[in-house]
């Protein structure tokens, strides 16, 4: 028999059952040609369907207007970090939000090609246990854009709701898109790599208003959101497999009722997690302002590290795995992304229960 657990890595991570059920059944023969989807030629007509049919359902399940761009690209969220500054600094000239490691990388990457970065609000200086709050005014009205990392994969802060501000949000939404409903004309550039919401790594979604597409010319072709704006993310060889599983993960949200069944469950489950830890003894979490909390990444630990070894080690003999905390900060993390079924929140919870009454 099949052995599964609950995965709570923060990524590659937790897909859909029915997903993966559905990719074995065709492996061999797609639809009728004879062929696995990976053996497929990107230019064949069956492709091709495929790889609109993934854009189509991303569409309809964020409701994106149609003068944005859906592109599928690659290079991980960590090659946006450098095109991001490329197409859309025109004038060298962007401001932060920095809220942890990722928009850290982002901003480092932003300063190497050579763009005047101002952070206009940092919560490192408090290790990252909150997310930092900024006000429209403090961002500058000459940048060529605001850069925000939505939701914080290590630290498991996160933050939707957007300054008024009058000049392009760009937001990293790596871990956590379509985890909760947005509005996606709010933003001028939303990018998130696949390997945690959406499909397996390989693939970087960019959805990006049209009219911030070919703002700069000369950037190297591959660099370019115009090069595979052209060309419907098919300049080159896209990753046909990744399109294809992240095609399954869109139609199976659809089914199950789009992004607000998933936020109302992704909230229930983040509920029943938190409310483990904090009603502890032994745990505490990273995040304590609660409406700071990510729906999706729960950081806590003991202050043990007997304790959290210990804690790892029967989690893993009960099926709950990789709950290891990033390195930077120890501990534990729950990721709980859209695929973890309510199931896996509960058994961890109760596992949190029973560990912290046996070992307090
Ligand atoms: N941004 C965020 C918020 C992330 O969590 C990650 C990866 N964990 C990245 C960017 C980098 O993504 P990639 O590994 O796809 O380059």
């Amino acid at each position: 028999m099949t052995h599964r657990v609950y995965n709570f890595s923060a990524g590659p991570a937790v897909l859909p059952e029915e997903v993966l059920k559905k990719a074995a059944s065709e492996m061999l023969d797609y639809e009728g040609c004879g062929m696995s989807v990976m053996e497929l030629s990107h230019r064949s007509s069956i492709y091709q369907k495929i790889i609109d049919d993934a854009e189509a359902g991303i569409r309809k399940l964020m409701e994106i207007p149609s003068n944005y761009k859906v592109l599928f690209l690659q290079g991980g969220a960590s090659l946006q970090f450098l095109m991001v500054p490329a197409n859309l600094a025109k004038t060298k000239k962007a401001d932060f939000v920095n809220s942890g490691q990722w928009s850290g990388k982002a901003i480092k990457e932003a300063k190497k090609y050579g763009v005047d970065v101002k952070v206009v609000a940092d919560s490192n200086p408090g290790n990252n246990t909150y997310f930092p709050k900024y006000k429209a005014e403090d961002v500058r009205s000459d940048a060529d854009y605001l850069h925000i990392t939505s939701n914080n994969t290590i630290y498991g802060t996160k933050n939707m709701v957007l300054p008024k501000v009058n000049i392009p949000i760009v937001s990293d939404m790596s871990s956590n898109i379509m985890s909760e409903k947005i509005n996606v004309s709010d933003y001028g550039v939303i990018y998130a790599g696949a390997q945690k919401n959406i499909g397996p790594a390989g693939v970087v979604i960019v959805i990006i208003r049209e009219d911030l597409i070919g703002l700069v010319s000369g950037l190297p072709t591959m660099l370019d959101y115009k090069t595979h704006s052209e060309k419907g993310s098919m300049f080159n060889t896209p990753p046909t497999y990744g399109v294809y599983i992240a095609k399954l993960v869109f139609d199976h949200m659809i089914a199950n009722g789009g992004i607000e069944y998933y936020e109302a469950l992704n909230r229930k489950k983040a509920a029943i997690v938190y409310e483990a830890i904090d009603n502890s003894k032994l745990f505490k979490a990273h995040v304590q302002n609660k409406e700071d909390r990510s729906l999706m990444n729960i950081p806590f630990f003991s202050q043990s590290e007997e304790i959290n070894a210990k804690f790892l080690k029967e989690a893993a003999a009960e099926g709950l795995v990789t709950l290891k905390g990033h390195r930077s900060i120890g501990g534990m993390r729950a990721s709980i992304y859209n695929a973890m079924p309510i199931e896996g929140c509960q058994k961890l919870a109760d596992f949190i229960k029973n560990f912290d009454k046996a070992n307090s």
